[in-house]
């Protein structure tokens, strides 16, 4: 598909966080049942229940914009689950591990972040009010979820799998 517009490429961009984030609705409950810190266990159950939020404000500017949110896949989100999976299959120290789960969500969250800077910031070109607010609402979710999870590396699962 040619895309024209601003605003088809930002309805593109749309639905490849959509894609993104339904992934990630899958990968979170296996990163909590692999994390053995019941901090860290907690943080991505409590993000889990972020993203499914995520996923109905995407759904709500999709609503508005009249069109759908499928048809795209995240190909970046799939190598970075794949990559936390390869890791969630290795032989690994339990501190270790948790020390490799956090480093793996905060790239995914990385990614998020630019990905919801992007299209927060078209939206605010194309004059979609409404959308700014809920793309802006979820990338400070993205945001405190990243400086959470750097907390808890630097405080706790890092040192401990350092002490080993
Ligand atoms: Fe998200
Ligand atoms: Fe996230």
């Amino acid at each position: 598909m040619k895309l024209e517009s601003l605003k088809e490429l930002y309805i593109e961009e749309l639905r490849d966080i959509y894609s993104a984030e339904k992934q990630i609705t899958k990968a979170l409950p296996k990163m909590a049942k692999a994390a053995s810190s019941p901090d860290l266990q907690a943080a991505f159950k409590e993000h889990l229940e972020q993203t499914k939020v995520h996923v109905e404000r995407l759904e709500q500017i999709f609503e508005q914009l009249g069109t759908s949110p499928k048809g795209k896949t995240c190909k970046a989100m799939e190598g970075l689950v794949e990559e936390g999976s390869e890791l969630m299959e290795e032989d690994a120290e339990p501190e270790v591990l948790d020390a490799g789960l956090i480093a793996a969500a905060q790239r995914v969250e990385h990614y998020e972040i630019a990905a919801y800077g992007t299209v927060r910031t078209y939206a605010e070109l194309l004059k979609e009010k409404k959308a700014v607010g809920l793309l802006q609402e979820t990338l400070d979710e993205e945001g405190e979820t990243d400086k959470k999870l750097t907390e808890l590396a630097t405080s706790l699962v890092n040192l401990e799998a350092a002490a080993r």
